[in-house]
């Protein structure tokens, strides 16, 4: 942008390439202290049944608010942990926040599921499993309650070297979905091959579906085909009525998007999960 105005692009290449370092650099040491001080914040995201309008679960989306640069992207600042040896800590913060409150959430009207995303070098760390163990026990989750999302890209980029780790938490029972998915180059066939409980269409294609009979086409192929392998469909994006009636026309398991809710801080969703309970639609 500002290239275009002053007309000079290479010293404008170089303030920017320099500001975009020095923020990198903050920003790392930033999440330390972050971290440290447990200053993040997990906020959560219903998936809700299409057939029935209840909650099947919710997904932990974490969110920080720096100081100066204000709210940062949790694509950016996980980046940033990876690179930094910062991600094994972020990580296990978020899940155990997310199974404090899974366990606060789950007894009411009957279980709850909670997904947590992970990047693929937690997946590396052959300790991970036993870890996890761990935090549901502390928390007295059943393993099968917890969904660990991976994206499609993360997945099969990864694939072999997460098998080890995937294994031995699908053989305790963690479940596992597929995230973004459409968006890379695998095949749901490919994927039958990891032990994937859930697949997630990636939000393009879900806004894309009202409109474009191509968006509409991979949707319903992605549905019939994962249904097909035994594995639980969630449209990611729903953000209208049309798109939730569309989806359950497919008959897609489940929708997750602003339609249903934005994510919220747990104290907000808590209260929305009391209303929504209540409201006799589950
Ligand atoms: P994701 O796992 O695919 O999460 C879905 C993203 O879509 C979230 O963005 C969510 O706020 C947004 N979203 C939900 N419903 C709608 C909708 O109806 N319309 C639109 N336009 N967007 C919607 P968010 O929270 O910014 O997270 C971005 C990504 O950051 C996540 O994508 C996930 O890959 C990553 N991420 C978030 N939290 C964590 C975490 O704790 N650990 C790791 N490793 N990655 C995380
Ligand atoms: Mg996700
Ligand atoms: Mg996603
Ligand atoms: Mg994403």
């Amino acid at each position: 942008r500002q290239a275009k105005e002053s007309g000079n692009h290479v010293t404008v290449y170089h303030t920017g390439l320099e500001s975009q370092s020095l923020r990198r650099v903050g920003l790392a040491a930033d999440l330390r202290r972050a971290i440290d001080a447990e200053a993040l914040e997990v906020y959560y995201q219903p998936k809700i049944d299409l057939s029935t309008g209840g909650v099947m679960g919710a997904e932990a989306l974490v969110r920080w608010s720096h100081s100066t640069y204000g709210f940062v992207s949790p694509e950016e600042f996980v980046a940033i942990a990876a690179q930094t040896g910062q991600l094994g800590r972020l990580t296990e913060w978020v899940l155990r926040e997310a199974m404090k409150k899974a366990a606060e959430w789950g007894d009411e009207t009957g279980p709850l599921s909670m997904a947590v995303n992970l990047s693929p070098r937690t997946l590396a760390d052959l300790n991970f499993p036993d870890r996890v163990g761990h935090i549901l026990n502390d928390n007295g989750i059943p393993t099968d309650r917890l969904i660990f999302e991976i994206t499609e890209d993360d997945m099969v980029a990864d694939g072999p070297r997460l098998t080890p780790v995937l294994q031995r938490l699908h053989e305790a029972g963690v479940q596992l979905a597929v995230d973004d998915f459409g968006t890379g180059y695998s095949s749901l066939s490919y994927l039958r091959r990891l032990p994937v409980n859930e697949v997630k269409i990636d939000l393009r294609f879900v806004q894309g579906m009202n409109t474009d009979p191509d968006d509409r086409a991979i949707v319903k192929a992605i549905i019939d085909l994962a249904t097909h392998f035994g594995m639980r469909v969630v449209a990611e994006g729903v953000e209208t009525a049309e798109v939730m009636e569309e989806l359950k026309e497919l008959e897609c398991d489940y929708g997750q998007g602003y339609y249903f809710s934005r994510p919220l801080p747990a104290d907000r969703f808590a209260r929305w999960l009391d209303l929504h309970r209540h409201s006799g639609s589950s």
